[in-house]
């Protein structure tokens, strides 16, 4: 991938795809489209509820969380008071729960969050919390089927533990043989020319932090079984 690639300021390294509808590096269709048919004979119905998001999306998603306008969420997933936040606090409170523009997985096209369809009740919201991913939770059955098959596809769950940086995500999948390339491209000088660049809210503040930021938050994963 080249540098905008890397960081979703081009689109040029994804596809769309119809059924289910999403974006995805081209190297990816068609493992996911394998792990999907042999999920449906287990039952599931395996389906993106995000895949390839583009660096506009994420700096939208960025601001409104820095203005105030979304809500933030502390590590436990409990909301925060905006105006009780320093700055520091306040970019770590965005950082937890999404990642920082130009600087996501999904910019890649190699990482999807996933819902299990055929589990919804009619009209059911999906939130992308762990509850919903645990034992008596909506996707109960799509957690230990993961668990078992993924990794013969190429997927695995970068954001199973904490370690400190972001928050733990059970829906979020990672291809490996993309993200790896992905991960070792993706520099701390690529990562600053796309900030820097930015309209980003907060970005000088940002820009000071942001060797802390890249180790904490790009580097600090778990990685695909070898
Ligand atoms: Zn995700």
């Amino acid at each position: 991938m080249n540098e905008l690639e890397l960081t979703g300021r081009a689109r040029t390294h994804v596809v769309d795809i119809d059924e289910p509808r999403c974006a995805l590096h081209y190297e990816v269709v068609a493992s996911f489209l394998a792990m999907r048919d042999a999920a449906a004979r287990a039952g599931i119905d395996l389906r993106p509820a995000s895949s390839f998001r583009d660096f506009e999306r994420q700096l939208v998603l960025w601001n409104r969380k820095w203005r105030g306008e979304r809500p933030l969420f502390d590590r436990g997933g409990h909301p925060l008071d905006r105006d009780a936040l320093t700055d520091a606090e306040r970019v770590d409170a965005i950082l937890c729960w999404s990642a920082i523009p130009g600087g996501s997985r999904h910019h890649w096209g190699s990482d999807i969050d996933v819902i299990d369809a055929a589990a919804m009740p009619e009209g059911y919201q999906v939130q992308l919390v762990p509850a919903e991913y645990a034992q008596g939770g909506v996707f109960e059955r799509l957690t230990p089927w993961l668990d078992r098959h993924m990794h013969h596809f190429g997927f695995h769950r970068p954001y199973a533990s904490d370690r400190g940086g972001a928050g733990i995500e059970p829906w979020h999948l990672s291809y490996a043989p993309v993200a790896r390339r992905a991960v070792e491209e993706l520099s701390l000088p690529v990562l600053r020319r796309a900030i820097a660049g930015s309209e980003m809210l907060g970005k000088e503040f940002v820009l000071d932090r942001l060797p802390e930021i890249y180790t904490r938050f790009i580097l600090a994963v778990d990685a695909p079984p070898s």
